[in-house]
């Protein structure tokens, strides 16, 4: 049976993304390390087989939405990698975030395999993610992205070219590293009106009207009842963990150092989710945050 694509890594965000190229009427092979996430796929219409390499050898496209840098460099460059099983023509798409160094390394071997690879990774959370209006941020080669569009167009609905290859992990660290300082302010807001009585749906709301507006509070509000929607409200479950904003973060401070860029908030923000993760809280949502800045029992 044909493959339009391989899909590896179906976490929080590979899942309904997955789905949504399932929904549109590709035929999806999905895989992921964990079982009960590939049932989740399965049972969702999409297809998987035993051997991930073997779907990666039959598509047309392999798109990976895995972790962190380590993860995607050894699922492409692995002796039994992607690279070294994909056929001639296949595009490769890594949506994942990961250090820029890293997506030019990968890319570099694919192209030494003749292979054409974007980095493509994404804004908007697993909501945007479920709703397919994510944003991409593409670095690569501009005829690799215009094979993609079809395929991103069905996950996302803004989709931008920012360069060559490694721009879009530049781009995504640049953002990531405001929305982590953003989260952290919005939680020390909300903090300060509710410690002087002000109702914290109020506060926000007030504020989503006033100049400290921001994705966080009007999104993702990290105060538990404020939205119904939110990771807060579901006992901050799910979402985007603790530790992959720990590894963004750590992501912008180290190309700061490369760049010899001053980044101070972006350190100190690096600084309080070590602190939150070594905690306990790394599998929890990043507005999570929201707790270690209030009282324990709170
Ligand atoms: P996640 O941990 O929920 O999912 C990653 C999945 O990859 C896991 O299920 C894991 O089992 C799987 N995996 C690891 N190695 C694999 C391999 N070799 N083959 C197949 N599967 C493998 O993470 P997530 O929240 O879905 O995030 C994925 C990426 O997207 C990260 O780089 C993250 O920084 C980025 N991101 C996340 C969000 C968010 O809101 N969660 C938003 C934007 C970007």
């Amino acid at each position: 049976m044909s493959t339009d694509v391989a899909f590896l890594g179906l976490g929080n965000m590979g899942l309904p993304m997955a789905l949504n190229l399932v929904r549109a009427g590709f035929s999806v092979s999905g895989h992921d390390l964990v079982p009960a996430n590939v049932e989740r796929f399965v049972a969702g219409g999409g297809k998987t087989e035993t051997d991930s390499m073997k779907a990666v050898a039959a598509a047309e496209v392999a798109i990976t939405m895995l972790p962190a840098s380590r993860h995607v460099e050894s699922a492409y460059l692995g002796d039994n990698g992607i690279l070294a099983n994909a056929k001639t023509g296949t595009l490769l798409i890594d949506c994942s975030t990961i250090a820029p160094d890293a997506a030019r390394r990968v890319a570099a071997a694919a192209v030494e395999r003749g292979l054409t690879m974007i980095d493509a990774p994404v804004s908007g959370g697993t909501a945007g993610a479920a709703a397919a209006t994510l944003t991409f941020m593409v670095g690569g080669p501009a005829d690799g992205l215009s094979k993609a569009r079809p395929y991103l167009e069905k996950m996302g609905k803004a989709i931008f070219h920012a360069g060559d290859r490694g721009a879009g992990q530049t781009v995504k660290m640049c953002n990531n590293m405001l929305l982590g300082i953003q989260m952290i302010g919005t939680c020390e807001a909300i903090r300060l009106g509710i410690a002087n009585g002000i109702d914290a749906k109020l506060l926000s709301e007030i504020i989503g009207k006033s100049s400290g507006r921001n994705w966080a509070l009007e999104v993702y509000n990290p105060c538990p009842g404020v939205m119904p929607n939110a990771p807060a409200s579901r006992g901050y479950g799910g979402g985007f963990g603790v530790d992959l904003m720990l590894k963004d973060l750590g992501l912008a401070v180290e190309n700061a150092l490369s760049t010899n860029s001053s980044v101070p908030m972006g350190s100190l923000a690096r600084s309080l989710y070590d602190l939150h993760s070594k905690g306990g809280a790394g599998a929890l949502d990043f507005s999570s945050i929201f707790k270690m800045l209030g009282a324990p029992d709170k």
